[in-house]
């Protein structure tokens, strides 16, 4: 995966309360729980900063993930889920060595969204890019389609599903930003568990929103996308690579 640096710098409002890390920084912004009956709109754009400079061996955010998402402990023998995964990236010249998380990068213009024949795969209005089990056809289109590898194909018979996160035997499941908590007023479970077990290398917030923290971060440090080459203003960024 090439990678380069990119700034990004988003405009919008939006209201959030935040959890205090230190005076004057908060590393979490809630989202504002969302009544079933309110329509989300393209007013907030969620989305994720990880500072892969205190990312570590630590894996929290992928044990967060399966546990709130239920596709923990499942034996896949022809593919790993891809919700969020942990990827070593090595330099060959220095042989330095990071590592990050990766997940569905949530584009503003997602490809996935683009081949799919059916229209299961959607993006919200708010960024949140979803699959509609129920009219997903398991072609995996998106998934030759995604340049993150952020899609996964089930393979098994589910077990243990989670109301919130319904998953089904022949569709593509991925990374959903956790968007049952986000509708709630909280956070991604990967981001609470990386600021609460992990070393506090993810943030989430509204990008659009100028007062949150991570549209703050985002227009003061330097930070990228992954493949920025490829225009699909992901609503995930990284800093430190
Ligand atoms: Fe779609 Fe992949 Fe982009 Fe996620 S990262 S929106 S699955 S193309
Ligand atoms: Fe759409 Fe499902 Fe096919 Fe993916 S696998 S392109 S979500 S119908």
């Amino acid at each position: 995966m090439s990678l380069s640096r990119r700034e990004f710098i988003g405009i919008g409002t939006a209201a959030v309360a935040g959890a205090a890390l230190s005076p004057g920084l908060r590393l979490v912004e809630l989202a504002q729980a969302r009544s079933p009956d309110e329509a989300v709109t393209s007013l907030q754009r969620w989305g994720l900063l990880v500072d892969i400079s205190k990312c570590n061996d630590c894996d929290a955010c992928v044990t967060a993930c399966s546990t709130e998402n239920g596709w923990y402990g499942h034996n896949r023998p022809t593919s790993d889920p891809q919700w969020i995964r942990k990827v070593t990236l090595k330099d060959k010249q220095t042989g330095y060595v990071q590592t990050l998380p990766v997940m569905c990068q949530h584009c503003e213009e997602p490809p996935c969204v683009d081949v799919c024949p059916t229209g299961a795969s959607f993006k919200r209005a708010d960024g949140i890019v979803l699959v509609d089990k129920h009219i997903c056809i398991g072609c995996r289109y998106c998934m030759m389609a995604c340049p993150y590898k952020a899609r996964s194909f089930v393979h098994e018979d589910t077990t243990d599903q989670k109301p919130h996160a319904p998953r089904g035997k022949g569709t593509v499941e991925s990374c959903t930003l956790c968007v049952h908590r986000v509708d709630a007023g909280t956070i991604p479970a990967c981001v609470e568990a990386c600021n609460k077990d992990g070393n506090k290398a993810m943030m989430f917030g509204d990008l659009n929103d100028p007062n949150s923290t991570i549209h703050k971060q985002l227009a003061s440090v330097s930070s990228t996308q992954l493949r920025p080459d490829l225009n699909l203003s992901t609503g995930v960024r990284y800093r430190g690579i």
